[in-house]
């Protein structure tokens, strides 16, 4: 099943796809830009260090257990919304492609053999990050959490194969992070089983499940994509706050 939503006379319509082809086929004819996610999660649960080569490159240890960090929800944009850089407060904003897995039923308490049972789909994901208040903060949420700070794809599809499909990140053309959802080190049904144990995932809840090596700056007028085997990419340009609206600083 794949899930587009889109809009039409300013309402929202979802919409639901058998097979890739009568996807396509929408895709092909549809304004792109009518396109809006089709996430609304309670709670967008977060993974670091979740690639030994990310680990390496951030000058870190992988952890023993799941590293869990939470993201707003109030930072999703559709997969052709620009980025907002903001740049009144932060001067270092990476990219970080990651597979999204979305909830489809509550799952509290699940064991790792269930946890695919309760997946929905997965999605294309950017958890852009202002990595210098990263570092300054105890907690991710600042550096996390900035509107627009995570771009989804235009599906939710649950015919990939989850942990094994090739992920990409794209700057202006350049292919700056590229490895395989088979190299993270805690694999999707430990994190589902893991995090319910933790909190009770709802239904249309998002884990993401950490980005691989290649991490890097965005800057004003960059265009960014994350691009995984099966899904469809999202593609954001990025805009200095200051530039759009001083006054409101
Ligand atoms: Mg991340």
């Amino acid at each position: 099943m794949i899930i587009c939503t889109y809009k039409e006379k300013n309402k929202k319509v979802r919409k639901n796809f058998k097979t890739a082809s009568s996807y396509n086929s929408f895709f092909n004819r549809v304004n792109k830009t009518s396109i809006v996610p089709s996430v609304s999660p309670s709670k967008i649960v977060a993974i670091g260090l979740n690639y030994h080569d990310h680990a390496v490159e951030m000058k870190k240890q992988p952890p023993q257990e799941p590293l869990i960090f939470l993201k707003a929800p109030s930072s999703i944009v559709g997969p052709f919304e620009n980025i907002i850089y903001p740049d009144y407060m932060s001067s270092k904003v990476d990219y970080e492609g990651e597979l999204g897995i979305v909830i489809k039923k509550e799952a509290k308490w699940i064991n790792k053999k269930d946890a695919y049972k309760y997946i929905l789909g997965a999605i294309c994901i950017n958890d852009i990050t202002a990595r210098d208040l990263q570092a300054q903060d105890v907690q991710f949420s600042r550096g996390k959490s900035f509107d627009t700070f995570c771009p989804v794809g235009p599906i939710i599809s649950d015919e990939i194969n989850y942990q094994n499909v090739t992920i990409k990140t794209i700057l202006n053309g350049k292919i700056q992070q590229e490895s395989n959802t088979s190299q993270m080190i805690h694999k999707i049904d430990f994190l589902i089983s893991y995090i319910s144990k933790i909190m009770t995932l709802n239904k249309g809840d998002i884990i993401l499940t950490g980005t691989p090596g290649g991490v890097g700056q965005i800057k004003e007028n960059d265009m960014v994509s994350v691009e995984i085997e099966g899904l469809e990419s999202t593609s954001n340009h990025v805009h200095l706050r200051t530039k759009i609206n001083s006054k409101e600083i």
